[in-house]
Order: structure tokens, then sequence, then C-alpha cells
């Protein structure tokens, strides 16, 4: 079973839901770079006030803040880990590499989860999150269009991208994921 995977896909595309079930069932680390900035935030930390405004115009926090936050949680001992929003461009892909390399854990598989834009769309107006507004999406959206995608090619590249229809329902997703994961 594989115990070291990637979540990539464009916002709202179900990359937090399907990564939160799977490392709860298998007791593997859940890493999301959104999740712990949102919680800077919330704890009003240095490092959240540094970044609030970024999150709320729905631009990309720099590099070196999320490779920061990265290495810190990926040193920790665990059993597997997940990474949901990270990369975001090749650089932090590369930065990634360079780290997991250093740890010995390489990086198994990549789950692209891949959904039509409308759908993106409908589903994060109705999650409704701060930096869900239609304006905050579009930017989203163009970012994850221009620096994220390519990812997906080098990824494939490496052999370790796993193609998933995430315009599904939530537990044929989840099934996918887990006979794809074995
Ligand atoms: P979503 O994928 O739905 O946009 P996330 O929780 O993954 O939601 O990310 C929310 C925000 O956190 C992003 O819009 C960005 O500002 C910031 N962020 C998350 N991950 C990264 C990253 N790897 N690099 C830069 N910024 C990031």
């Amino acid at each position: 079973m594989k115990k070291h995977l990637l979540f990539l896909g464009a916002p709202g595309a179900g990359k937090g839901t399907q990564a939160e079930l799977l490392s709860v069932k298998n007791s593997y680390l859940h890493l999301s770079t959104g999740e712990l900035l949102r919680k800077e935030i919330e704890m009003k930390t240095k490092l959240g006030i540094q970044v609030k405004d970024i999150l709320n115009r729905g631009e990309l926090v720099s590099d070196e803040i999320v490779l920061e936050i990265v290495r810190k949680n990926l040193v920790q001992d665990n059993k597997g880990w997940i990474l949901d929003g990270y990369p975001r461009n090749l650089s932090q892909a590369n930065s990634l590499n360079e780290v997991l390399t250093e740890i010995n854990q390489p990086l198994e598989v990549v789950f692209y989860l891949d959904i039509p834009e409308e759908v993106l769309i409908k589903r994060l107006l109705l999650r409704g999150r701060k930096d869900d507004n239609e304006e905050t999406i579009r930017t989203r959206l163009n970012i994850y269009k221009k620096t994220t995608e390519p990812l997906i090619e080098y990824f494939k590249d490496l052999s370790l991208l796993e193609y998933i229809d995430a315009d599904r329902d939530l537990k044929t997703i989840s099934s996918d994921i887990k006979q794809k994961m074995a």
C-alpha cells in the first residue's frame, strides 16, 4: 500500500475532502498548506497576519513560506502522508523533491482530480469559505491554470500520475482512489 501521496487539482475539485477521508482511514498525516495557513490566520500569529490579505485575494503565498510549513510538518514521525495543495508551481515541485530526497521518503503517487470548470465554480460558491466569492474564485482558477496545471505533465513524466474523474459522488471517488493506491 502506497503511503506517500499527493492530491493535485483545481480549487473545488475535492482534494481536501478525499485527502481527509483517506488520512483518517489510514492514520496518515494530512498536510494541507491552505488549511495550515488558515489556522495561522485564525490564531493571529505573525505568519498569519502576513498572509491574511494574500489568501483573501486568492493569490499564492510565497514559495519560501509554504516550503517552511511543509518541511516542518513532513519531518514529523508518521506512518504516511498526503500532500494537499502543495506543490502549486514548478519551483515548489522542485523544492519538494529536494526535501523528500533529504528525508528519504519518495512520493509514490499523484492523484489528479479532474473536473469541469462550471462544476468547480458551483461547488466553490456553495462552500462559501471566506475566499470563495466570485472574484477570488476567478483569480484562483486563473492562477491554477497558469501555474499549477503544468504540474500534471510534470508528474505524468515521472510516471506518478493517476487520473481520477472527480465529477462523481464522494464515495465512488474514494473507492476509485483506494483501488489505485493498493
Ligand atoms: P483551494 O485549493 O480550494 O484554493 P486551499 O485551502 O488549498 O484551497 O488554499 C487556499 C489558499 O491558501 C490559496 O488560495 C493560497 O492563497 C494559499 N496556499 C495554499 N497552498 C499554497 C501553496 N502551495 N503555495 C502558495 N499559496 C498556497
